[in-house]
């Protein structure tokens, strides 16, 4: 498993959504991608990426494709990171409308909750050093970080477990809970791998 410390293989959810600029993403940060359509595909990967896209949408494709529970099973021991949509499907809890999910992290989210006058921005956030990466490692990551918001949910609540990385007007933006990461904005749709590289580390 020596040479897998730069070649991690890590899937990407492909039913719906930006999944392609998630794939690119992860090559850029060294990573192998692979599309995940079926319970099969998880096999032999060693972390996940739910993408930005209509979460609706996906949990009803998940629930076809009879990926719900393997996807629970594969959380409970791999890490999962979700962007956007993806984080609305890691939430125990979702608003606006209430629907259900994967629940994988302890917290609430409200879907669409900026309202549609500011359906997508580009903000600059402040980015801590994720907890899973030692001080050694956290070089590069605290830092600014330009990000991409499109009708993005707002996480109204996360649990004691949960370290918030980075905040946007006061809401956690950037949330990290044991293995899995949750990110309400679109870190593959800029050049900067930081948030890739964060997610990599968590995958041992
Ligand atoms: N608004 C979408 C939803 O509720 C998420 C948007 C996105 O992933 N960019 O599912």
């Amino acid at each position: 498993m020596a040479a897998s410390a730069n070649r991690k293989r890590v899937g990407v959810l492909a039913l719906q959504g930006d999944f392609q600029a998630h794939e690119r993403a992860l090559r850029r940060a060294g990573a192998e991608a692979v599309e995940v359509r079926s319970a099969a595909d998880l096999e032999g990967v060693e972390g996940l990426i739910i993408p930005g896209g209509e979460s609706t949408t996906m949990m009803k494709l998940l629930e076809e494709e009879k990926l719900l529970n393997p996807l629970r099973e594969f959380g409970r021991k791999r890490p999962i990171f979700g962007t956007c949509a993806g984080a609305i499907l890691l939430a125990s809890d979702v608003a606006n409308p209430p629907q259900a999910s994967l629940g994988l992290m302890d917290m609430e989210v409200e879907r669409n909750a900026y309202g549609r006058q500011l359906d997508s921005r580009i903000a600059r956030l402040h980015v801590a050093a994720s907890k899973a990466e030692g001080e050694a490692e956290s070089e590069g990551v605290e830092s600014d970080m330009e990000a991409v918001f499109i009708r993005a949910p707002i996480i109204r609540r996360v649990g004691q477990d949960a370290n918030v990385l980075a905040s946007y007007q006061g809401d956690p933006v950037l949330v990290e809970q044991g293995r899995h990461l949750a990110a309400t904005f679109h870190p593959e749709l800029t050049e900067d791998s930081r948030v890739h590289l964060m997610f990599l580390r968590k995958i041992t």
